[in-house]
């Protein structure tokens, strides 16, 4: 049953943890409690949520009323290689699961504190491969009716997908593995979590990627090269590890969140006459 929360901080929503109460969080713990919530619930009167690792909630404002589906809301189903995963799973749960069906391909998103539908709806990558490689089709549900997608009509491209802007609902995703052993799955899984962390403040509140890439360079380069990685400006540093990821150390607001990264952004602008392009969504 779609259970409703008030008066959430922001902090447990978001990875980045901005300052801020959602007057409403709605859980949906079912297909059924989708549909009956998008049949009577227009998508702009609510901000669709999965973890919030790639995430600011533009605030304040009122009656903020944030939506996420729960990590079982849609049970999980194996048929050979394919594998129907819940959009609310979260990818450590997902890891396990995965290791224990034999199932490999997913081990690039290891350690990311993300969801299943928000790892879609980003078209999640890294490393040379992405969630479009292994997607074969998504079920949505948007205004009380729920479909399936071929991934071909997803749009998918660069951190993209048409779930942007058509505002669906995905509810699971089906995925095309390939059988390993669970020991190597393992071992890949800890691989990539042990790159990342060697590479990324994995730990620390963030929202990963600030800006995409733009073509031809390195976004934390040209930040780097423009003097601002470990720069900071009250509870908010442009990380030290990595000039493309934002740290909040304490107390951030949205406010004072997009000064920095307006900052930096018109900074690398200046340095290197290169526009970048925001990869953390604006909700
Ligand atoms: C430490 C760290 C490392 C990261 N590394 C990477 C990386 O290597 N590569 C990479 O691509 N990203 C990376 N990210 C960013 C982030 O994890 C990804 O973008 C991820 O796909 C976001 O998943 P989420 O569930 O947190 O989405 P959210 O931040 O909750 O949402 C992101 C967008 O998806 C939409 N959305 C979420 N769920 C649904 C749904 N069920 N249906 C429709 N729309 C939905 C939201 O409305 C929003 O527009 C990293 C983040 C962190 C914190």
């Amino acid at each position: 049953m779609t259970q409703i929360s008030y008066r959430v901080p922001m902090r447990q929503l978001l990875t980045f943890q901005l300052e801020g109460l959602a007057d409403e969080l709605v859980e949906l713990q079912s297909l059924d409690d989708a549909i009956h919530w998008t049949a009577i619930h227009p998508p702009d009167s609510y901000v669709m949520l999965g973890r919030g690792s790639n995430s600011l909630i533009r605030f304040p404002r009122d009656g903020l009323r944030v939506v996420r589906l729960t990590p079982n809301s849609i049970p999980i189903h194996r048929e050979g290689n394919l594998v129907q995963l819940p959009a609310g799973g979260t990818m450590k749960k997902m890891q396990d699961v995965l290791i224990e069906m034999g199932l490999s391909g997913l081990e690039f998103g290891a350690g990311v504190p993300a969801s299943v539908g928000g790892m879609v709806a980003m078209n999640f990558g890294c490393w040379g491969e992405c969630m479009a490689d292994r997607v074969t089709r998504i079920q949505l549900v948007q205004g009380g009716k729920v479909e399936w997608v071929p991934a071909s009509d997803a749009h998918f491209g660069y951190r993209a997908s048409r779930f942007h802007t058509t505002q669906e609902m995905v509810v699971s995703v089906e995925l095309r593995l390939t059988p390993s052993d669970p020991l190597d799955i393992r071992q890949q899984v800890q691989g990539a979590i042990q790159r990342r962390l060697a590479s990324q403040p994995l730990r620390a509140k963030t929202f990963g990627s600030i800006f995409k890439n733009p073509s031809g360079y390195f976004a934390a380069q040209l930040i780097e090269q423009a003097g601002l990685k470990g720069q900071r400006w009250g509870d908010i540093e442009v990380s030290g590890q990595h000039a493309n990821f934002l740290v909040n150390h304490g107390v951030a607001t949205y406010q004072e969140t997009m000064a920095v990264i307006d900052h930096v952004r018109a900074v690398v602008k200046d340095v290197h006459g290169v526009e970048l392009e925001m990869e953390v969504k604006q909700l």
